[in-house]
């Protein structure tokens, strides 16, 4: 006897339903999605608990609604009026199109949905009742314009389904991200939920994200972040993302990308932005990021799961590409560093409140070198002469060979120190009276790397040696040498074959006489050698060992007029709060994070 049959309706709804709704959340997605695709201007969210777990979901909208039969119809599977053919597919521009929410959810739940067409000559609304798919009533009732939908009884018959729902807090969280995360990506539409009758969250539709980002975050968080915009390549990019220095996150739970106005998650976007960041990102830690990403819908393959979370783009690479640019190009722009428009300046943007004067400061200001230093002949510090010096005479020395001389001195808002801790850290104030920590190590290398990146290709990158300094180099970096030679005469060495295996030091950086070490140009061609790359991607790696080489190391007594100096270096630089490789310079304590310790409010 034959054991294959073709499955029956029911069978066949609770598969589909089974993808489509896996939990409380998915069904307020979907019915929300059906009233952001019918036109509203105002959604209505209600949730009902109670210990045994979510009782009821409705969901009102003020939208186009549907006439009497088509109330029905909507019920059943494939009914959908967003696609005819298959064409369509190809250029999705609702959020719906499967037609297969409604008919998921009626077959396991208790669906009450009420609807009205906008704009309708008769007064009267449809009603539809359905019960685990089965139809109860289709009936004329009176009603407003737009759509109401009531779930009761969610899963009830789908015991399995209900087991594995979580406990209500982790269901209402759910439902809190989605709702949040679709009003974050329509910000026209003004959206309520409400639980239990009390309100949770709301949105005014003011097509403002800071309003949206505010209501869900928060005003203070908005203060955190920087404004993205522009078109890049195929795509357009608007949003905000967290301006360095602002608190990051060890998860990427803050990332809200909408993709043509439908939330996605996306591994390959999530790492063009913190690519975007580059080294203003410390290691292992998450910016918010909230952006509207807008293609050609064409260009965009939403079918590819029932929950449609998951897109494909044609032009993967390209779109990365464009996010990256766009992440990159706000946080190098000026504007990072002024307020938030609207706002403020909040901890941080004190701190950041400050304008350069130029794009590439570092240039003039680097040119005016203290004259002890241009006078120095450099090869009189060996490095053992370096290490047996004191330390504080030896820092004063390095820490004024990155005095930048004329410092665009007005805007800048330069912590106040006071005093050091562990020989490492400067602590200081600032005018709000947070509490500032910095990194002294870090924040020399920044200071190093910044002016070492401004001078470097350019020709004052090298200060020649007064007597040109003999280095013996391995086989395998003689080998390398002629290759490096422009790369690092680019960084400001000038380096010539001498004898055998001998060559000759003819200019080392400007910044600092340190680089000319023999060691340390050791470590610098390591460097180079260690791993392929462009010549720029070389370069950096050049520009970051002789910045991490030249500066004060931790461990090291600072007067406060050493500190301060170095403060106001630090807030001169483009990215003060990071150093090249990534990690924090500096850490702040604020006033307000401060009163919470001490359980002040
Ligand atoms: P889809 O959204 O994929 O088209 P659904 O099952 O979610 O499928 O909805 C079926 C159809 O019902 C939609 O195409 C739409 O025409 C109609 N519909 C659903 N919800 C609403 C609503 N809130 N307002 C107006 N029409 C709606
Ligand atoms: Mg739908």
């Amino acid at each position: 006897m034959s054991k294959v049959r073709i499955l029956d309706e029911e069978t066949i709804s609770h598969i589909a339903a089974g993808e489509v709704v896996e939990r409380a959340a998915s069904v307020v997605k979907e019915l929300v999605e059906n009233a952001v695709d019918a036109d509203a201007r105002s959604i209505r969210i209600g949730i009902s608990a109670d210990k045994t777990g979510i009782t009821r979901i409705s969901v009102t909208d003020d939208g186009v609604g549907m006439d009497f039969d088509d109330a029905l119809l909507a019920f059943r599977q494939h009914a959908t009026s967003k696609i005819s053919r298959p064409e369509d597919l190809d250029g999705i521009t609702t959020l719906g199109f499967r037609g297969e929410a409604l008919a998921s959810i009626a077959a396991i739940s208790k669906v009450t949905f009420t609807t009205k067409e906008r704009g309708s000559a008769s007064p009267e609304a449809a009603r539809v009742v359905i019960h685990g798919g089965e139809l109860i009533s289709h009936a004329a009732v009176g009603a407003p314009e737009g759509t109401s939908i009531i779930i009761e009884a969610l899963f009830y018959n789908t015991p399995a389904r209900r087991k594995f729902q979580k406990s209500v807090p982790t269901e209402l969280s759910h439902v809190y991200d989605m709702v949040e995360r679709i009003a974050l990506s329509n910000r026209h539409i003004s959206f309520v939920l409400l639980y239990n009758g009390k309100e949770r969250f709301q949105t005014f539709g003011t097509g403002s994200y800071p309003d949206v980002i505010a209501a869900v975050f928060g005003s203070s968080f908005s203060k955190e972040l920087t404004p993205v915009s522009g078109s890049f390549g195929p795509v357009k990019i608007d949003g905000w993302i967290t301006r360095p220095g602002s608190e990051m996150k060890t998860t990427q739970t803050r990332f809200y990308l909408a993709v043509n106005g439908r939330q996605v998650t996306s591994r390959q976007l999530q790492w063009a932005i913190r690519e975007g960041y580059g080294t203003l990102l410390p290691k292992g830690m998450f910016p918010a990021a909230f952006l509207d990403i807008t293609l050609d819908p064409r260009e965009v393959d939403v079918n590819v799961h029932p929950t449609k979370r998951e897109i494909r783009l044609s032009r993967e690479r390209e779109v990365m590409r464009s996010v990256q640019d766009a992440v990159y190009q706000a946080l190098h722009e000026e504007r990072v560093f002024s307020p938030a428009p609207g706002h403020k300046p909040s901890v941080c943007s004190r701190l950041t409140s400050f304008s350069l004067p130029s794009p590439a400061p570092a240039h003039d200001s680097v040119t005016t070198l203290p004259a002890e230093i241009v006078g120095e002949p450099v090869p009189a510090y060996s490095a053992k002469q370096v290490t047996g010096q004191a330390p504080l005479k030896q820092t004063e020395k390095q820490l004024r060979r990155t005095e930048t001389g004329e410092l665009p001195e007005t805007d800048i808002f330069v912590p106040e120190v006071l005093g050091q801790i562990g020989d490492t850290y400067i602590l200081a104030k600032n005018e709000s009276g947070d509490l500032i920590v910095v990194d002294q190590h870090a924040a020399h290398e920044r200071i190093m790397y910044d002016q070492l990146l401004a001078r470097a290709s350019s020709a004052e990158s090298g200060q020649e040696l007064i007597v040109p300094l003999p280095i013996t180099l391995s086989k395998k970096e003689i080998a390398a040498l002629p290759d490096l030679q422009e790369v690092l005469a680019s960084a400001g060495y000038l380096l010539e074959p001498f004898g055998k295996d001998v060559w000759m030091v003819r200019s080392v950086p400007v910044v600092s006489s340190t680089l000319g070490d023999p060691e340390v140009i050791h470590a610098i061609l390591e460097a180079a050698l260690d791993g392929v790359g462009s010549t720029d991607e070389v370069l950096d790696r050049v520009l970051k060992t002789a910045a991490c080489r030249a500066v004060v190391k931790g461990n090291t007594p600072l007067t406060i007029e050493q500190m301060q100096r170095l403060l106001r270096q630090l807030m001169a630089t483009r990215s003060p709060y990071t150093c090249p490789h990534g990690r924090p310079t500096t850490v702040v304590l604020s006033k307000s994070r401060l009163a919470g310790m001490f359980l002040r409010t």
